[in-house]
């Protein structure tokens, strides 16, 4: 018989549900220092060819000094340097003193780049006051930066603001504590569990909350699980929380922070509860080892796990594990 109770599924990136149903949270680093929010904006009509003959007569001003070759090798140019022009222009007023220390800029189709420089530091996510005053200063910080692509960088002469995000970015607020606190050593170690849901895979990336200096650590190759135990808020058993607020500290959070990490929760997330609604409608009750079966079967990657074994074995691929060793994973495109 399906049980009445109600379920939810806190996927508001802030763990608002959670907080407001008084789930127990940590903010940022445990002791409310935030990562740095942002304002995403884009620069249309750039001459990319200027701007790869730009780069290559100021090679010397871009991280890892480029070579001709790897410039032009770039299908789409990600542009990260100009460190010392942009100090310069923050000692002469022309750039916000808070603004990153870099320019970060990738390119999109149609000649745009999105641009991820304007940053505020000591904002809280969850406060309408602070948001405000950040979408305040970082929408002046937006016509500065573009002033200072179209002052210093070729191919941006007759370039112009696309648009901006609809609202100010937030990285990182609360943390919600659930049955398992993910840790960097979990992320590190790429460890899987014997409930993980989904994967991540992306460096441990923290934009400074104070200072200016960025924690940027991990492989490309660290493949980790996170474990259905970190979407399971400690004091209640009909609901879940998925995306940037799972229950992590802040180095791991640093990392399960990205869109398709986020996204990947969100399935686990939404076939437990299914799960648990379709049973006694616990979700601390949910059989893990279905759980991860039924994700396997629906497409999920997922680490090595011997529930392989069950499922037809053309649909699963040789891959290398974080420790150098050769694992296994499920392809649901060889179907
Ligand atoms: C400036 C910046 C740059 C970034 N760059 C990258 C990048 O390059 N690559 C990458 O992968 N990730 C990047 N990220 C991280 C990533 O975008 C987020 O961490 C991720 O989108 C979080 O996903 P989420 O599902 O937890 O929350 P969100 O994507 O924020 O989704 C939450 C949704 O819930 C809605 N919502 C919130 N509160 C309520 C409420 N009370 N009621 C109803 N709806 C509500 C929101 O409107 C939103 O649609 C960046 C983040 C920022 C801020």
């Amino acid at each position: 018989m399906p049980a009445q109770q109600e379920h939810f599924i806190d996927c508001t990136g802030d763990g608002d549900v959670a907080a407001k149903a008084g789930a127990d949270f940590t903010i940022g680093d445990g002791k409310g220092i935030v990562q740095p929010v942002s304002l995403f904006f884009r620069i249309g009509d750039v001459n990319t060819s200027e701007l790869r003959a730009w780069m290559k007569k100021n090679r010397q001003l871009l991280k890892d000094n480029p070579t001709d070759k790897e410039i032009d090798s770039q299908k789409g140019i990600a542009f990260l340097g100009l460190n010392e022009l942009v100090k310069e222009e923050i000692a002469k007023g022309n750039l916000d003193s808070e603004i990153a220390n870099r320019i970060l800029m990738y390119e999109l189709p149609h000649h745009q780049f999105a641009m991820n420089v304007t940053r505020l530091q000591k904002i809280s996510g969850v406060n309408a006051k602070e948001l405000t005053k950040a979408e305040i200063r970082l929408r002046k910080q937006v016509v500065e930066v573009y002033r200072f692509m179209k002052k210093h960088v070729g191919g941006f002469e007759n370039s112009y603001i696309v648009e901006t995000g609809a609202r100010v970015g937030v990285r990182e607020s609360r943390h919600i504590i659930g049955d398992y606190i993910l840790d960097e050593g979990d992320i590190l170690e790429g460890k899987s569990f014997e409930d993980g849901i989904s994967c991540g895979t992306y460096a441990i990336d923290i934009h400074p909350g104070q200072g200016k200096m960025q924690i940027y650590t991990g492989s490309g190759k660290m493949v980790y699980e996170i474990p259905y135990r970190s979407l399971i808020p400690t004091k209640f058993d009909n609901m879940l929380v998925a995306g940037r607020c799972i229950s992590a500290n802040q180095m791991a959070a640093g990392s399960i922070r990205v869109m398709a990490t986020c996204m990947a929760m969100g399935q686990g997330a939404g076939t437990a509860a299914a799960m648990a609604a379709e049973s006694d409608g616990l979700t601390r009750n949910v059989d893990t080892k279905m759980l991860r079966e039924m994700l396997i079967l629906q497409g999920q990657y997922l680490l090595n796990s011997d529930l392989e074994e069950t499922i037809d074995p053309t649909l699963i691929l040789d891959r290398e594990k974080s420790d150098g060793s050769k694992g296994s994973h499920y392809n649901p495109f060889n179907k």
